[in-house]
């Protein structure tokens, strides 16, 4: 292509893409024969967005920071060049100039820091990049930036890719004097200073994990020790008031994380207010555990306490926990806004993972806009029964004091759900109910005023919708448990009615909770946290009750007990068992909750021959019949039929074995662990051309194939 000799001949480009690189720009060559660069120009206001677009390169995430500036006053040059500058900048990549390395000179202080919006690990050693560029604003247009682009590639002078994923040298034993901060490893120090776990602990494991790609070293040591020094301080700072009006600083909060928004719709006349927060890490939660899963929706949490209402979807993990994967705060639930932001948060996943698909949508909220989310997660929904139960709970410990009435009340309550599978009418049944506890008459205030005018359609939902499992109840009610411990505890209530207060939390302690969760589980590091984190859920602790500790009074198994398994003395007693409604006498329990004794009695009585099976169970083996009348013919639409029907099968065995697969930790530990082999840094030799960027001025095809291996790589990553 030809050279270029003046501004005025560069074509100006915007690049539609929020964020974008130097491979979506075409470079043209500005200068003379003897001397040109690769140049491309940008409205000055793009300049953000294109920063941030190369540090979040794949290959070589980075920040880059402002080596040198310079500045000129408007009016100040009477005669000019059409690319003489008003503000110079030169950026330098942050693993660079120096070289910190092996025979590398002494870090100078920096005057500069870039605080991008990226979260590539801050450089923590200098590996002596030469990738940098020049933004000029033009003296003559100052709203157009100029980039020069002079080194493009990550390499260092002898030609060698220094830093990132690429560079064998940021990985395995033979990095001993450059410690690498990976993502994982700062995003382990964070979740820690985050939970208030003290100070040395921190660090012990921050060095743990550095030294996994190290080797121990003094000063590889004491540099941790300044970071994980400097990073609590900088969280024990930060603040959630951005700003003391909560909507500006609301405002503030989503232009600093646009990366963890996946809606942002502020409140306007015409408009209520929606926040969609989803971090990365959530995202690629929801991509791998949703796929071809369920998804679950915790509806208005805090609709009393909290400004505007928490909408939480949930993903199981491996350990069937329920994990948080974004979190909707608003107060309107009307069609056209909930489909707003469940569309912008499926495109997302589609972004990333085009063929991502959910099997089954949870509810627990009959009042629920069941058709669209069938609309748009095109899957079927199933109802849980979780809210009510423990709404239902609640209000009766709290409001009936004596505790066989409390029993009483909450079996009939009970046999009124179950009146759903036909035999009994259910108003009739309703209405004696009321009639029976007529004394009970806080109860009975409560519930004439706020279930039996919408009962109906509670009951309607459940007779026409398949119902969720006990154990996905507990997985849920232990989330629910757990936010309302992290947001309600007694510190903050005054913070309460404040939006960026909600946000905060969220997104420091209760995403650290679950982010060290889940790695201390995959990397079976962490042994307290993990054990804390599988008997998270009232299921997986009844899985630790051993068959023999349950007993059943006698023929008409109106209660069971079950032995403490601390104190053989003490024994709990279950009422009611082998229904969601049945009721113990633990203080867990007492609390409204599904405890584990419930539980554990329930997954006994199903084995017991002749017993009524869960809501859950019952509402599977509806399905089946319903399948197996259906009137097929001896004809092809039978062959059809009986092959869909296997395949169904055949994917139920398949979830079956899963399920009874051991811990998934040791699991990941039985695999082998491979370093890339190191065959140790030559200088010399022809540099490696091997990962550059496209050359300017590449055809388009060329670009579009980058463009889609670029991609490949991303979701790569994310497996
Ligand atoms: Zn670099
Ligand atoms: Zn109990």
């Amino acid at each position: 292509m030809d050279i270029v000799e003046s501004v005025r001949k560069i074509p100006l480009q915007d690049p539609p893409e929020e964020d974008f690189c130097a491979a979506d720009l075409t470079w043209t060559k500005f200068g003379n024969a003897e001397h040109h660069d690769e140049v491309a120009l940008i409205p000055y206001d793009r300049v953000d967005d294109f920063i941030i677009g190369e540090c979040s390169n794949v290959e070589w995430p980075t920040r880059f920071h402002i080596e040198r500036g310079r500045k000129r006053a408007i009016g100040s040059l009477k005669e000019y060049k059409d690319d003489e500058y008003l503000e110079y900048r030169l950026y330098w990549c942050s693993f660079g100039p120096e070289n910190y390395g092996e025979g590398g000179g002494i870090l100078p202080s920096r005057r500069y820091r870039l605080n991008t919006r990226n979260r590539a690990a801050r450089p923590q050693s200098m590996r002596g990049c030469t990738c940098h560029f020049v933004v000029k604003r033009l003296y003559a247009r100052p709203y157009l930036a100029l980039i020069i682009y002079n080194e493009r590639r990550h390499i260092n002078k002898s030609g060698f890719v220094c830093h990132g994923p690429l560079d064998r040298d940021a990985i395995g034993p033979g990095a001993k004097n450059v410690p690498y901060i990976c993502n994982e490893i700062q995003q382990q120090t964070m979740s820690m200073i985050y939970l208030g776990i003290p100070e040395e602990n921190i660090l012990e494991k921050h060095i743990e994990g550095i030294q996994r790609y190290c080797g121990s070293d003094a000063k590889v040591n004491s540099l941790a020790s300044q970071y994980v020094h400097k990073l609590g301080m900088i969280i024990k700072r930060s603040t959630h008031e951005l700003d003391l009006d909560d909507q500006a600083s609301i405002r503030m909060w989503v232009e600093r994380n646009k990366k963890s928004v996946f809606f942002y719709q502020d409140t306007s006349e015409s408009d209520p207010f929606v926040l969609g927060i989803q971090t990365e890490w959530q995202l690629q939660q929801m991509i791998r555990f949703g796929h071809c899963s369920v998804v679950v929706a915790d509806s208005t949490f805090g609709i009393k306490r909290l400004k505007y209402p928490l909408f939480t979807l949930l993903v199981f993990d491996s350990r069937q926990h329920a994990l948080p994967v974004a979190w909707v705060i608003t107060r309107s639930f009307s069609k056209p806004d909930m489909s707003k932001w469940l569309n912008a948060l499926i495109d997302r996943a589609h972004s990333v993972e085009p063929g991502w698909r959910v099997s089954g949508f949870v509810i627990d909220d009959a009042a629920a806009e069941i058709d669209l989310l069938r609309d748009i997660f095109c899957c079927p929904v199933l109802f849980s029964l979780w809210r009510i139960r423990r709404s239902w709970l609640r209000n009766i410990v709290k409001k009936c004091c004596n505790i066989e009435v409390q029993r009483e009340i909450f079996k009939r309550l009970g046999a009124i759900v179950y009146s759903i599978w036909g035999g009994v009418n259910t108003s009739l049944a309703l209405e004696q109910f009321l009639q029976d506890f007529v004394d009970q008459t806080d109860f009975m205030e409560y519930f004439r005023a706020s279930w039996l005018p919408k009962i109906e359609m509670w009951l309607s939902t459940m007779r026409n919708f398949p119902l969720a499992s006990q154990e996905a109840s507990g997985a849920l009610e232990a989330y629910h448990v757990k936010l309302k411990a992290k947001l309600f505890d007694d510190s903050h209530l005054g913070a309460l009615q404040r939006v960026d207060w909600l946000v905060h939390k969220l997104t420091t302690e209760l995403h650290s909770s679950y982010w060290l969760d889940r790695f201390a589980d995959e990397s079976d590091s962490f042994q307290s946290v993990k054990e804390e984190y599988i008997a998270s859920t009232s299921w997986h602790r009844a899985l630790r009750i051993p068959n023999n500790a349950v007993t059943f009074n006698d023929k008409d198994r109106f209660f069971a007990k079950v032995v403490s398994q601390k104190e053989s003395k003490s024994t709990r007693i279950v009422w009611n068992p082998g229904s969601e409604f049945a009721f113990c006498d633990c203080a867990w329990s007492m609390q409204g909750n599904l405890c584990k004794h419930v539980i554990k009695v329930n997954m006994v009585f199903e084995n017991i021959k002749g017993c009524q099976p869960s809501m859950s169970l019952k509402s599977f083996e509806d399905i089946l019949i319903d399948l197996w009348r259906k009137p097929v013919d001896g004809s092809i639409a039978l062959d059809l039929s009986l092959a869909w029907t296997q395949q169904i099968l055949d994917q139920i065995e398949k979830l079956v074995e899963l399920n009874n697969s051991p811990d998934i930790g040791t699991v990941v530990n039985k695999m082998p662990l491979n370093w890339v082999s190191k065959k140790g840094r030559t200088y010399t030799g022809k540099p490696t051309l091997r990962y550059t960027l496209p050359p300017a001025n590449s055809n388009p095809k060329s670009l579009i194939v980058y463009k889609r291996s670029r991609k490949r790589k991303r979701l790569s990553q994310l497996r």
